[in-house]
């Protein structure tokens, strides 16, 4: 049981006094770990599938051992020696979007999942749980690392896919380096994923607080090239050969645009500094997803392009929930069961709303507050988020996470997405 905030606000406390540093455990490498995730509704086993070394390390430098989202998964390190934790990172994968669909009840897939982690001095173990139906965090894999491991290939030391950095912020040390990769665009059309890549980025730093924190970002264009234009479009046999192999139709949900070939992207990225990844995909129709430090991807064609890809990168970035219904009343969905708190900062169930934005409302704001006193209150708690219109409630009647039309994210994404930075680099 965590009470979330409070428990970051001790911690960072007492990181002053006990930080360590990240010479002590690490060097300037990557170690980058590939697992299989696998199972059905009911049951996930998680198994290891190749490690590889990368040039440097481009991730975060401070508060290596803490995390301040609880994520659906935590990947830690520990020192063999000690088994102090000495690297904690949380994420999200696509595996447990499917695990609530129809087809993981009658069978058994398997879903390639990457993580990044700074390059141990030592031998640590590395251990990865997984968060169950009730919010509590379960083991599913502990496993001894040798970094003189003669298996872990090298890989990014030479040749590099073109790149280009967009934005410079301090520097690559104390920055968070962000790739945006190109999808679906052939060689000759190299200029307008260049044209498509700015456009995120200057969209990304429109938006407060991104636009006061540039300094805190490096980003860099990758021009991963396909050899067919286009994407993927399964409902109507439409399959092209492109840099990451993304798809409409995944889950059989027609919108929804993925790529399942995870570590042909970070083969892709591999000698290039990066810590989060977004995939610009060349096509007109509208779609994407963006998911939790593992990527965001977005189409380029489309005329919302420009608010859906901060959108995604909100999830992908900040672990941002949406803030959205379906409309019709009385529709559930059970992603977010409403008697557990969510772990994402900007939904809540009331049920540990403590932890949550209760102290940014104004005194006497009524909880819930009415959606027809929506003007009265900048900060509230509106029933209506999280893909259910009942029992899930969110911060503002309007917000980057909720609709395409409103210009900002809300008073409360906007603190969270802050505090992360801030987590980051400070
Ligand atoms: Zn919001």
């Amino acid at each position: 049981m965590k009470y979330f905030l409070l428990w970051c606000s001790i911690s960072f406390s007492l990181l002053n006094v006990t930080a360590q540093n990240f010479d002590d455990y690490f060097i300037e490498k990557t170690l980058r770990i590939d697992y299989i995730f696998s199972g059905n509704d009911h049951s996930e086993t998680i198994s290891l599938d190749q490690m590889s070394q990368l040039p440097q390390w481009a991730g975060r430098k401070h508060n290596l051992s803490e995390i301040i989202r609880d994520g659906n998964g935590q990947i830690s390190v520990f020192s063999s020696e000690s088994n102090k934790c000495i690297y904690k990172n949380s994420f999200s994968t696509l595996f447990f979007e499917w695990q609530t669909t129809p087809e993981a009840k009658t069978v058994r897939k398997s879903f390639e999942n990457t993580f990044l982690i700074p390059y141990p001095k030592e031998k640590v173990w590395v251990e990865i749980k997984l968060r169950d139906k009730k919010g509590f965090y379960q083991l599913a894999i502990r496993h001894l690392v040798d970094p003189n491991d003669i298996l872990i290939k090298k890989k990014g030391a030479s040749n590099p896919t073109p790149y280009h950095m967009i934005h410079r912020g301090d520097s690559t040390q104390n920055c968070i380096n962000v790739v945006i990769l190109a999808e679906g665009y052939t060689q000759v059309e190299m200029s307008k994923f260049r044209k498509h890549a700015q456009i995120t980025c200057d969209e990304i730093f429109k938006h407060s607080p991104f636009n006061k924190l540039q300094d805190k970002f490096n980003i860099i264009a990758v021009e991963t090239p396909s050899k067919d234009s286009g994407v993927s479009v399964p409902r109507t046999n439409k399959w092209k050969e492109t840099a990451l192999s993304s798809h409409f139709d995944t889950f059989y949900s027609d919108r929804y645009l993925t790529t399942s070939n995870v570590k042909d992207m970070h083969d892709a990225i591999a000698g290039i500094p990066y810590a989060h990844i977004i995939i610009l995909a060349n096509t007109e129709v509208y779609g994407g997803g963006g998911i939790f430090n593992a990527y965001t991807l977005t189409t380029t064609g489309h005329r919302d392009f420009n608010p859906v890809v901060v959108h995604e990168f909100g999830h992908s970035f900040a672990g941002l929930a949406d803030e959205y219904h379906y409309e019709g009343g009385d529709i559930f969905d059970d992603t977010y069961p409403h008697n557990i708190e969510p772990w994402e900062p900007n939904i809540t169930t009331l049920t540990k709303f403590a932890v949550k934005w209760k102290d940014m409302l104004a005194p006497q704001t009524p909880i819930p507050t009415p959606i027809e006193s929506a003007d009265k209150y900048k900060v509230g708690v509106f029933e209506g988020a999280g893909y259910s219109a009942k029992g899930i409630y969110r911060p503002a009647y309007d917000c980057r996470m909720k609709t395409n039309t409103c210009k900002d994210f809300c008073p409360a994404c906007q603190r969270a997405i802050e505090q992360l930075v801030k987590f980051y680099t400070e």
